[in-house]
């Protein structure tokens, strides 16, 4: 559980002045054993600096991370075993397979360091077993086929199965996806959904997909947070905020989003097509007043520049960050913004 966390960046230009990316504000999330919730937004949104803030590789600027109420991250905690713990429960799965792995190390001896982080002492037989029963976890059968292959001798969605293997070797609680899928072929994305599916409902993992695809999110999630410029913006189950959403930057996405049919055939571009219309995304380092996204939203109005939007509860675990609420003007996101 993540509360009120944010991240920022000093960053210094050519000329040596420094400045602030405000990568993420105001953040909070909380996931559940069992269920998997996705964090949707493009490309500088903050939704990998937040995976990286709950696998604890980044120390938030402020706010609080807890595991079972523990906090682990924040207000100075420095607790070596309560670090270590969290990092054994809670597991991250990068992008990119290929840099996930050691490529100088066949499959089993990728595997077997992981299996003796968290289990000192095994013989060589118990390894051999453990090593087997992950790759056949993940669908890599017969084991016997991949154990001693080298990672470029595997396909990319074999590679990134061999990585959750990896993650799933010290019995972890919770998996962090930043984009696992993103750079597999089309043709296995929806294998590789299938499987985050199946560990989540048969090991009970509580799982964070993190994607730009709104589509993938669709198909494996139980709830959607939305994010854009740092902040979150919408959150809820995923058929009430696909199928009617309450802010104009998650309408966007959704009607912005490739026929379902073609769900996880869907790239950046085709996703984003006509976000991109609008205009890009805005700086971090001196974002826009008031609500971050009015210089794109097609239902801007004056208090919109000036003042941050409260927080609009909608029931039913959903809410969204925006005036038209305020003002009674919801309604108006039931029509479409789409441009013939
Ligand atoms: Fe658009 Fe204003 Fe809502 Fe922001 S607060 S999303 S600018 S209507």
């Amino acid at each position: 559980e993540a509360i009120d966390v944010a991240k920022h960046f000093a960053v210094a230009n050519s000329l040596g002045d420094s400045s602030v990316v405000r990568a993420v504000e105001g953040a909070s999330i909380r996931l559940e054993p069992g269920r998997i919730t996705a964090v949707v937004g493009e490309s500088g949104s903050g939704k990998t600096t937040l995976a990286r803030i709950l696998a604890r590789f980044y120390e938030p600027t402020s706010g609080v991370i807890r595991l079972d109420g523990v906090p682990v991250a924040g207000d100075g905690i420095r607790k070596r075993a309560v670090q270590k713990a969290y990092r054994k429960d809670v597991q991250l799965i990068f992008q990119d397979p290929f840099g996930s792995l050691n490529p100088l190390h066949r499959v089993r001896h990728n595997l077997e360091r992981a299996v003796r982080l968290h289990h000192h002492g095994r013989s060589k037989a118990a390894l051999e077993e453990r090593v087997t029963s992950l790759l056949e976890r993940v669908s890599l059968t017969p084991a016997s086929d991949y154990v001693d292959k080298f990672p470029h001798e595997l396909s990319g969605g074999q590679r990134q199965r061999v990585v959750i293997a990896r993650a799933l070797a010290v019995e972890p609680r919770v998996l962090l996806g930043d984009e696992p899928i993103s750079m597999l072929d089309v043709s296995i994305r929806l294998e590789m959904l299938n499987l985050l599916d199946t560990l989540r409902r048969e090991d009970g993992l509580a799982l964070l997909y993190i994607t730009h695809d709104i589509a993938s999110a669709r198909y494996l999630c139980d709830d959607i947070v939305v994010m854009y410029a740092g902040q979150m913006v919408e959150a809820g189950p995923k058929d009430a905020v696909i199928s009617s959403p309450q802010h104009p930057y998650t309408k966007l996405l959704v009607e912005s989003s490739p026929d379902p049919h073609r769900d996880v055939a869907a790239d950046r571009d085709e996703i984003f097509g006509a976000a991109d219309e609008l205009g890009e995304p805005p700086s971090l380092i001196d974002p826009p007043s008031g609500c971050r996204f009015h210089p794109r939203c097609p239902f801007a109005m004056e208090k919109c520049t000036t003042t941050p939007p409260p927080r609009a509860q909608l029931g039913d675990g959903r809410w969204a960050d925006c005036w038209l609420h305020e003002e009674g003007r919801a309604d108006e996101l039931s029509g479409s913004t789409m441009t013939e």
